[in-house]
């Protein structure tokens, strides 16, 4: 039957102009529809290690799921606020912190409210705004890939409600050191909010160039939420944890007003405290990136390709084609990467850091892949 309606005409019109989030294809989809065997599943930056052995344990030995979780996150909230030395009021949980992007932008943006972002960005920092009828704009990365301070700032106006970014960012690595990042810190007025985005902080942490952000922002005395998750280096992306710090207890009770007061299921919450507690996974976890980013980097340099620093668990490079049809050459060679959509980096690629048989598959996937589209290229 042919609906008398136009359903979209129900939708409010930016929940309508809102683009699809790219999430990338799932290992299942990739096998069955190019019929490879073997998938390294580098797209989505997720930890090849899998999470610490006490996590399994831990989900065996959680509540009943017929009852409803903790609302409140209390046992994972009082670890969390031990580890980090800090009010447990002040923190945050959500059903991954994508979840928290989107109840923050619920509860601080207003039509004609402006946001300030990166180029290329986290889909969901410019989506979750744009979907409330907020402004957002993008300030591109430098020729470098660093993260451009002064364009930043001169992108604030009086109608700046939110300066929302990934640090190291996601997709290019890249992250501000302690000087850039106190200098943007100076330069915010006052009622404008800081979320600063750390996914990848664990993996950052790493570096002694990193600075300590918590820290830093604690020292500004300007109101942030900071942004970290259990779905990176803790290996729990399945389960939909992350947390934000804010800097003070009134603003976690406003976020708290307006997020579903279950987001946080049981079994995740067993599992994120099981995780938190094993501290020489999480050390493992991180130096295996380390290591495996710096040969796969070396690879990629010696294959003529540049790609930009990271103090992350992926790499970005220009691939010098479009990065869609090399995408799709890799899947048929069974690696999933993340080819980049946003215009101005559509020859660009992501791809995470895996286990070393999966950088191996990938590197032997693009070598070939691009030995074909320079001879088609000639040709
Ligand atoms: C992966 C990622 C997230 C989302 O993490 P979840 O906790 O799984 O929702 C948030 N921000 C950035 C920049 C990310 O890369």
């Amino acid at each position: 039957m042919q609906a008398s309606w136009a359903i979209e005409s129900f939708a409010r019109p930016d929940a309508r102009s809102v683009p699809p989030y790219n999430a990338g294809l799932s290992a299942e989809v990739v096998r069955a529809r190019y019929g490879v065997a073997r998938i390294a599943k580098l797209g989505s930056n997720e930890n090849p290690l899998g999470p610490a052995a006490a996590v399994a344990t831990a989900l065996a030995a959680a509540p009943s799921v017929a009852l409803y979780p903790d609302a409140g996150c209390g046992a994972l909230r009082a670890a969390l606020a031990a580890r980090l030395a800090l009010d447990p009021a002040r923190l945050v949980f959500g059903n991954g912190s994508e979840d928290l992007i989107a109840v923050l932008s619920r509860v601080l943006l207003d039509h004609g409210d402006e946001v300030v972002t990166i180029t290329p960005a986290f889909g969901l920092h410019v989506i979750c705004p744009q979907s409330l009828g907020a402004t957002v704009r993008c300030v591109p990365v430098r020729p470098d890939w660093a993260i451009d301070v002064d364009g930043l700032i001169a992108a604030l106006t009086p109608r700046t409600r939110l300066l929302m970014l990934s640090n190291p960012s996601n997709p290019v690595g890249s992250a501000l050191d302690a000087r850039e990042f106190e200098r943007l810190l100076a330069a915010l007025p006052a009622h404008t909010l800081l979320v600063w985005d750390e996914a990848y902080h664990e993996y950052a942490a790493a570096d002694p160039g990193y600075p300590d952000c918590l820290a830093l922002l604690e020292g500004a005395g300007h109101p942030f939420v900071l942004l970290r998750t259990f779905s990176k280096a803790y290996a729990l992306a399945g389960l939909r944890v992350g947390y934000g710090i804010c800097s003070e207890p009134a603003l976690a009770a406003l976020i708290d007003r307006l997020r579903n007061p279950f987001n946080v299921n049981a079994l995740a919450q067993a599992a994120a405290l099981a995780a938190l507690a094993d501290r020489a996974h999480l050390h493992a976890s991180v130096q295996h990136v380390v290591e495996e980013r710096e040969r796969v980097r070396g690879r990629l340099i010696a294959l003529g390709l540049a790609p930009a620093p990271s103090l992350a668990n992926f790499l970005f490079f220009d691939c010098g084609h479009d990065a869609a049809a090399l995408g799709e050459r890799l899947l048929r060679r069974g690696v999933i990467t993340k080819p980049w959509r946003e215009p101005g980096y559509t020859r660009c690629l992501r791809v995470s850091i895996g286990s070393r048989d999966d950088n191996d598959l990938f590197l032997d996937a693009l070598d070939g892949a691009l030995g074909e589209m320079a001879h088609e290229t000639e040709g």
